[in-house]
């Protein structure tokens, strides 16, 4: 019988040592909620780094950790503090994520981090070789392992093998600074099916296919000897289902069951009821536009200054790769911004901005998106952006208003949001003036179309979608053969 293997380069599950033992926790997070379907359907495996190096797992704990992993389906690759170091802080996330976020100033184009790349790739590779027989179905993920797919190939010609991209393909002008271009490229083309957020992606990326390395390309279609690769876009959904019921649970609470959080937006909310509070939940990552984002708050609070003490901005900044120097210099930007803001704006009734530098529980999620007014994310590039998602599915009465950058893979299929430009300091505080004095109705009728789609097309479909295009491309070929 065949099986489905999934790779990524995190597993679902996390492991903690501590000293009473071991302990793997199943993650929450969209990937693994939006792969249930196919990881817990039928025979499956999960491939994936641990979490853990080498140098941190005690060789008397080896046998335990995998077999708690293979209680949740997961298979583990092992990676040194060095493979790490260079393959994911290095490669992934000094080259490939700031290049294909259109920071070309950031990328670091390191020979080292290339090569440690390129060797990690082969150990999830050589992972998937162990285990995969012939008949298999390989779904890879992401951007840390887009070399696995012609590894896998060159050893597994007649296995399908599916590649999702989860952050932006950029534009040739882009890509062919890289490099490495050709070898990314050509790892990427070990795939049956390669999947992107959006159409534009998946433009980009054929425009550097035929570019780069001169294969034919017909719609979406690359000849390349005698196979046919297929690219298409699934834009990825959100558990639709867990934020609504989520947000009805949340409704329904009583009094002395609320959160600490609640219970202090509830305070103010009732001691300044006209006040409209304006959310921002991100990573705190240069992408995010986080610093232009405080920077366009200030501009609006000197263009429209009535508003002052009627608005306050929440920022939620989750730490993140908070080793790398770039994401150290952001932090101490936006720290020293959001002082300077309240500092010279705040009055003794009011902070213009509240700012959390902490990942919160998801309860404390669900407050915050139900209880703001407005949602306003401004990334400056996203591969999608799922915050913009949850907070349309929280609103159960279907008002609140959300702002959204075109520049996020969501802004595709969310045209009912109020669309704007990250660099428009103009337009986004004219759309904010706009959001703040919105109709109900008007609110209530954008978040009805969206909620529709946002149900329709959840993560579980798109798993789905993603699968089924890789198993209709492997019947195709079957009877060809
Ligand atoms: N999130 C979280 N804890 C937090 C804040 C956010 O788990 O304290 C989640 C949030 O619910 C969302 C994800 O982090 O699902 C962020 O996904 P998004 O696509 O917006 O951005 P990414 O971080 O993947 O670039």
């Amino acid at each position: 019988m065949s099986k489905t293997i999934i790779i990524s380069n995190r597993l679902p599950v996390q492991l903690q040592i501590s000293d009473g033992g071991l302990s793997a926790i199943p993650s929450v997070g969209g990937l693994a909620t939006g792969m249930k379907s196919v990881h817990s359907g039928g025979e499956s495996l999960w491939i994936g780094w641990s979490g853990l190096t080498d140098e941190e797992i005690p060789e008397s704990l080896e046998n335990e950790i995998d077999k708690a992993l293979e209680n949740h389906g997961c298979s583990k690759v092992r990676l040194t503090e060095n493979d790490v170091e260079g393959f994911y802080f290095g490669f992934s996330n000094r080259t490939i994520w700031p290049l294909f976020h259109y920071f070309l100033e950031y990328s670091e184009f390191e020979l080292d981090f290339w090569n440690t790349y390129k060797v990690v790739n082969q150990k999830f590779a050589d992972a998937i070789l162990e285990q995969a027989g012939d008949e298999d179905i390989i779904w890879v993920h992401d951007y840390q392992l887009m070399l696995v797919p012609q590894m896998v190939k060159e050893k597994r010609p007649n296995t399908s093998i599916g590649f999702f991209l989860h952050i932006p393909f950029p534009s040739y002008e882009i890509f062919r600074t890289l490099p490495w271009r050709e070898e990314v490229l050509q790892g990427l083309l070990g795939s049956d099916l390669i999947g992107f957020h959006t159409y534009d992606y998946e433009r980009h990326f054929l425009s550097s296919v035929r570019r780069l390395l001169g294969l034919d390309v017909s719609f979406n279609d690359i000849y390349l000897d005698n196979r046919v690769i297929k690219v298409d876009s699934f834009p990825m959904g959100i558990d639709y289902k867990k934020f609504r019921d989520a947000a009805v649970a949340h409704e329904e609470r009583k009094e002395n069951n609320k959160s600490d959080l609640q219970q202090k937006l509830d305070n103010h909310k009732a001691s300044a009821p006209d006040t409209k509070l304006i959310l921002s939940i991100d990573r705190l990552d240069y992408s995010k536009g986080i610093a232009k984002r405080l920077n366009a708050f200030e501009y609006f609070l000197n263009k429209y200054p009535e508003y002052k003490e009627k608005v306050r901005l929440i920022i939620l900044a989750v730490p993140s790769r908070s080793n790398v120097p770039q994401y150290q210099l952001l932090k101490r930007e936006i720290d020293e911004l959001v002082g300077r803001i309240n500092g010279e704006l705040s009055t003794v009734n009011w902070t213009p901005i509240w700012y959390f530098y902490r990942s919160l529980p998801f309860e404390n999620l669900i407050d915050l998106y139900t209880s703001s007014d407005i949602a306003w994310l401004t990334p400056l590039r996203d591969g999608m952006n799922l915050v913009a998602k949850e907070y349309v599915a929280t609103r159960t009465d279907k008002t609140g208003v959300l702002i959204l950058s075109e520049m996020a893979g969501s802004a595709y299929e969310m045209n009912e949001a109020l669309l704007i430009n990250p660099n428009n300091f103009e337009q986004q505080a004219d759309t904010l003036k706009n959001a703040i004095t919105m109709p109900k109705e008007e609110q209530m009728a954008r978040n009805m179309f969206l909620q529709k789609r946002l149900e329709r097309y959840n993560v579980e479909v798109w798993a789905n979608e993603f699968m089924n295009a890789l198993h209709k491309k492997s019947d195709v070929e079957d009877v060809n053969i």
